[in-house]
């Protein structure tokens, strides 16, 4: 059975190269072709005998998914839809700013977790996705991209980072690699929905790469209503496992919190955020709710985030508002899925 050359290490397909009887730097000259020229077809990589193309062409895909559609958003975001070779469907979407460019990934087909205010986890969990399949979503968005240029990434898509944690890791590693897409630790944030065992593996990796805990509320009800998960991990299992990492890692967290009217925007949510953050290196990235079909939550007005900003930032938290982005093509997490599946 063919693989995904993406899911190959370097010194893998190093070895692979050697017992077919070509010298070991055509590994790196391959690994080039495809994170920094962003090959497609091992029939372009034109630096490597056509001999040794064949045998990579008989051995591995060089791509396992496909692009189904493109949409773009009037405000310059690009929402890829892509094929698996299954048929699945997966979103990757590409956000350009001022001095950034940042990609955003799914992770798993489906998401097992059911977050309230989540499009993705509605139809349920298909399978997670290979390292290669990661790595696959960066290429069509670098493809995409003006100058081809990623400045960071984001486990933001479809999809729980650490419910995928080896493909997930191995991914960041080459996305990370000086021989691979080179995108420096800092410019990588892994946001999870609170898997307490997944954010101690992460403390002990001994990388640089960015935590985002998606927090949503601050008391066991309210965040049990809207994130199943945490049911399982209340708050102070995840915030015991936070306080590990900040420790291990000397690491500042972000916080997401999506602000929902109604059930998590009062001040007196925000005065329990403010008890719950105390003495923790950490920032709050607030996300105004993006309204999903089908759900019956319903957006904060611009003026309750401000006040809801403005009482955090007074009390010495950094706060950030995450600006709505592609709105008009389905930007929120999983919505294109929903569409194209329904
Ligand atoms: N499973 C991971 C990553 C995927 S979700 C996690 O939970 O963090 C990425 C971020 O988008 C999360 O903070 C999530 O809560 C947020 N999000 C999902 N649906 C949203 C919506 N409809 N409006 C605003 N933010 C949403």
């Amino acid at each position: 059975m063919k693989t995904n050359i993406k899911n190959v290490a370097l010194e893998e397909l190093g070895d692979r190269v050697v017992q077919w009887g070509y010298p070991r730097f055509h590994a790196r000259q391959i690994f080039s072709w495809l994170y920094q020229k962003n090959a497609l077809e091992f029939m372009d990589m034109s630096n490597i005998p056509s001999s040794l193309r064949s045998k990579l062409i008989d051995n591995y895909h060089c791509s396992e998914t496909k692009v189904a559609e493109i949409f773009e958003s009037s405000d310059g975001t690009k929402k890829l839809l892509l094929a698996l070779y299954e048929n699945e469907r997966i979103e990757a979407a590409l956000i350009s700013a001022e001095k950034r460019i940042t990609g955003c990934l799914s992770s798993q087909v489906g998401c097992r977790f059911s977050c309230a205010f989540c499009a993705s986890g509605s139809k349920g969990f298909t399978r997670n996705l290979s390292s290669g399949q990661i790595l696959d979503e960066v290429v069509y968005l670098k493809r995409c991209a003006p100058k081809r240029l990623l400045t960071h990434v984001v486990f933001m898509g479809m999809g729980e980072p650490f419910d995928n944690y080896e493909n997930v890791l191995k991914a960041v590693r080459i996305i990370n690699a000086d021989y691979g897409f080179h995108i420096g630790a800092r410019r990588i944030t892994i946001s999870t929905c609170g898997i307490p065992e997944g954010i101690r593996r992460l403390a002990r990796e001994n990388l640089q790469v960015e935590l985002s805990v998606s927090l949503h509320a601050v008391d066991d009800a309210t965040r049990s209503k809207l994130m199943p998960v945490n049911r399982k991990y209340p708050l102070n299992e995840l915030f015991a496992a936070i306080g590990e990492y900040v420790k291990t890692t000397n690491r500042q967290v972000t916080f997401e919190y999506v602000v929902v009217d109604g059930i998590n925007n009062g001040l007196n949510d925000a005065t329990k955020l403010q008890t719950l953050l105390k003495g923790l290196n950490c920032k709050v990235n607030l996300i105004p709710y993006n309204p999903v079909e089908a759900s019956r939550l319903k957006a904060p007005s611009l003026g309750n985030i401000k006040e809801f900003k403005g009482f955090l930032e007074r009390r010495g938290i950094t706060v950030t508002v995450r600006k709505s982005r592609g709105q008009d093509i389905d930007a929120a997490c999983g919505q294109l899925r929903m569409r194209y599946e329904n």
